[in-house]
């Protein structure tokens, strides 16, 4: 099928992402937020990385960096290696000029007004 979701759930993008990139559903957990902003990345969703950034960490996290990033980069696949209330250790795997690189981090969530975002990572070497 050529519509599976990019975060590699095995479900369709309608069935998995889509909602949340839609802006229509809110991910109920740092899990699902994140494997959302993975597939963002994927699809070039800017304003859905930023958005999905806590307002404390936007600074950090400029617009055109982001930018960059998501689109220098060819995305693989996603594997979450641990999920727990707040935190997701996980790898993103993609292809830049050639060769694949793995991106490991561990993300820090925040729940604010009921709503998940990203906090802060820590990079694995
Ligand atoms: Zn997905």
């Amino acid at each position: 099928m050529s519509d599976l979701c990019p975060c590699c759930s095995t479900l369709s993008y309608a069935d998995c992402c889509k909602p949340y990139h839609l802006g229509m559903a809110k991910p109920a957990s740092p899990e699902i937020l994140m494997r959302s902003r993975y597939s963002a990345y994927a699809l070039h969703l800017i304003d859905y990385l930023i958005q999905t950034t806590h307002p404390a960490s936007r600074k950090q996290y400029q617009k055109d960096e982001i930018e960059h990033w998501a689109k220098s980069n060819h995305w693989l696949k996603l594997e979450i290696c641990m999920a727990n209330q707040d935190k997701v250790e996980f790898k993103a795997y993609y292809l830049n000029a050639g060769t694949t690189y793995i991106h490991h981090e561990n993300s820090t969530f925040k729940k604010e007004h009921g709503i998940w975002y990203y906090l802060k990572g820590s990079y694995f070497n």
